[in-house]
Parts: C-alpha cells; sequence; structure tokens
C-alpha cells in the first residue's frame, strides 16, 4: 500500500521538507491516509480568513502567495517538497494569506489530525514543522522591514523642498527643535542664521518667476556648498533659508555668514543664453541661550535678519 502512494508523489520522499530525516515506518501510514488535489492554473487553494483544517504538500507546478490582494505581488513562490496551509492547521486560526496555482499543479492533502500524528511519532517531523514555522517568520520580518523602508522613503518626500533639494520647514521643525534641546542640555553653543534673498519681488517682475525659481535654487545650493556637512540648512519658506551650526560662538557664526553673504553676491544666476547678475543676501545670526525653544530661537534670528535689511541689505547682522 505504502509503495503504491509513493508512486502517487511526482517526488522523491526525501524531497518533501516536512518529511526530511523521517523514519520510513513513520510515514507508512500517513501517506496511505492523504489526499491528492489537482488544481488547475490559477485555481485558488487557500484565501484569507478561510476556516482550514489541511496541509498542502505541493508534489509538482508552483504555488504563488499574496498577502491581501490576489493582484497584488506575490510574497513568494512554492516549489515543489514545499508546504502551505501548516499556520493555519498548527494554531487553528483562519488562513491569512492567499495561495494560488501558478501553474497546473498537484497537491498532497494531509487533515490536521494527520500532522499532529505525524509530529507525535517523529520527531524529526516536528522540528521540519518548526523550520518552517521559522522561515515564514523570516519572510515576515523580511515584508515589514522593506514596507518600513518603503514608508522612511515617502516621509523623506515630504520633508524635501522639491526646488531646491535642501529640507523643507516640517523637516526643520523636527531637527531644529531635536539641535536646540541637544545643545541647552549639553550647554554647548549652537547659532542659527536667517538668510533672506534681496529685492526678490523685483527680480521675479523683471525676470519671470521661471527665472525666479531658478535663482532660488542657485541661492540654495550656494549655501549647502558652502557649508560643512554638520551644519544644518533648510528653505524656511519662499526666498527664505535657515542654517543652524553647532558648536560655534557668535562671532565665528557673524564670519561664516559673512563668507556665505559674499560667496551669494559673486554667484551669477543661470539664464537663457547668458547668465543673470547675482542676487544678494541679508543675514540674520543668533546664537541660542540656554532654556530656549526653537520658536523663540527663529524669532531672534527674524528680528536679526530685520536690522540687517534696516542697514541697507546685503549685510550681516547679530
Ligand atoms: P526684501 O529685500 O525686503 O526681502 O524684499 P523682497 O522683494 O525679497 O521681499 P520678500 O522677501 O518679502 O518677498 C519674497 C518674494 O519671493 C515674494 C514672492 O513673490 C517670491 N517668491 C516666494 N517663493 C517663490 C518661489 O518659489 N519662486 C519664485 N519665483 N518666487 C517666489
Ligand atoms: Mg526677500
Amino acid at each position: 500500500m505504502f509503495d503504491r502512494t509513493k508512486e502517487l508523489l511526482d517526488i522523491p520522499l526525501e524531497k518533501i521538507a516536512l518529511f526530511r530525516h523521517v523514519a520510513p515506518e513513520s510515514l507508512q501510514g500517513i501517506i496511505d491516509c492523504c489526499g491528492i488535489r489537482t488544481l488547475e492554473r490559477q485555481e485558488t487553494l487557500l484565501f484569507p480568513e478561510q476556516v482550514n483544517r489541511e496541509l498542502y504538500v505541493l508534489l509538482s507546478g508552483r504555488l504563488r502567495i499574496h498577502l491581501q490582494d490576489p493582484q497584488s505581488e506575490p510574497i513568494a513562490y512554492l516549489a515543489p517538497g514545499e508546504v502551505a496551509g501548516e499556520l493555519s492547521v498548527i494554531d487553528g486560526y483562519p488562513t491569512s494569506a492567499y495561495v494560488i496555482a501558478d501553474e497546473d499543479s498537484r497537491v498532497l492533502v494531509m487533515e490536521q489530525e494527520l500532522v499532529w500524528s505525524l509530529a507525535t511519532v517523529s520527531h524529526a517531523a516536528a522540528y521540519n514543522l518548526l523550520t518552517m514555522l521559522s522561515g515564514r517568520l523570516r519572510n515576515a520580518n523580511r515584508c515589514i522591514g522593506e514596507k518600513m523602508l518603503q514608508e522612511h522613503a515617502y516621509h523623506s518626500y515630504g520633508t524635501v523642498d522639491a526646488l531646491t533639494g535642501m529640507h523643507n520647514r516640517y523637516w526643520l521643525d523636527e531637527a531644529l527643535t531635536r539641535m536646540v534641546h541637544r545643545a541647552s542640555r549639553s550647554r554647548a553653543p549652537l547659532c542659527v542664521l536667517m538668510l533672506d534673498i534681496d529685492n526678490f519681488k523685483e527680480f521675479n517682475d523683471a525676470h519671470g518667476h521661471l527665472s525666479g525659481d531658478r535663482a532660488i535654487h542657485t541661492v540654495a545650493q550656494t549655501v549647502l556648498e558652502s557649508l560643512r556637512p554638520t551644519v544644518m540648512a533648510a528653505r524656511y519658506g519662499g526666498d527664505e533659508f535657515l542654517v543652524a551650526i553647532p558648536d560655534v560662538a557668535v562671532e565665528t557664526a557673524l564670519e561664516i555668514a559673512d563668507r556665505l553673504r559674499q560667496k551669494v553676491a559673486a554667484t551669477e544666476i543661470p539664464h537663457l543664453a547668458a547668465p543673470l547678475p547675482p542676487l544678494t543676501v541679508s543675514i540674520g545670526v543668533t546664537g541660542i541661550v540656554p532654556g530656549q525653544s526653537a520658536e523663540e530661537v527663529i524669532a531672534a534670528a527674524d528680528a536679526a535678519l530685520y536690522r540687517a535689511k534696516l542697514l541697507g541689505r546685503n549685510t550681516v547682522s547679530s
């Protein structure tokens, strides 16, 4: 009887993960009690929320697994010798995924009681079940990891300013708050620069909005290229940029700001045939006082910027 059933199997017994190293005498009665089911290509074997009391060993063909939607990318394919349905057979909960025949396939059908009988009589079969479960767990962890990476990428789309490639205001609010807290706690200096392009409305009026966009991009690049990687720079909005420099005193920050001002004033704006003359920026500089909030630091930098504008623009002020 056992030999006849074995003939029904399309693959050698040792290729079946669940039966690996299981003594033939333990398998004999069990395999005789299993059924064989034939699946046509695209036929659904299992679907989510189904009450399932059978484990399926793939004998030939190929199965694919989808988490929620059968139209979505499969999370895995099963090859002959692999099993499906073991999770719901073991824990008794409804199935959680779609299992669909990717090709015409044949499966060995094992009733739940048979699976437990096998695990009871054979240490190797119990070990195989555990190994298969840990494989499923690893695959699930990998899916979760990939999803988290994707979400992280989407999050960063929302934190980058499309025109300049700099971080945006949304990102800045979080990052500056963290920087200010850290500096306050460790009593380390932190300086904030607020830059604003001078007479930018006039530039827009004279050269058009598109050239204005290019000008904002150029100023942003000049700022990014001039600063060390530890310095944080973001587009605060419109023609305004914020720069936060850790571990420097206000005097040094004023020097850095002035170098930045000179560099912007020396950078032409790319334009169709011939570049446009450089723009200038006014810069307000402030050093944090321990206990200050990020909003208070921004307000202080804004007040310094206002003083720089009053001094006649293309200037730096604290
Ligand atoms: P001030 O020297 O006092 O700063 O004068 P200003 O003309 O630059 O005045 P303000 O900074 O208040 O004006 C900023 C202008 O920047 C207003 C708006 O039309 C323009 N602007 C804001 N965002 C963009 C943008 O993304 N692209 C372009 N082309 N223009 C922008
Ligand atoms: Mg301006």
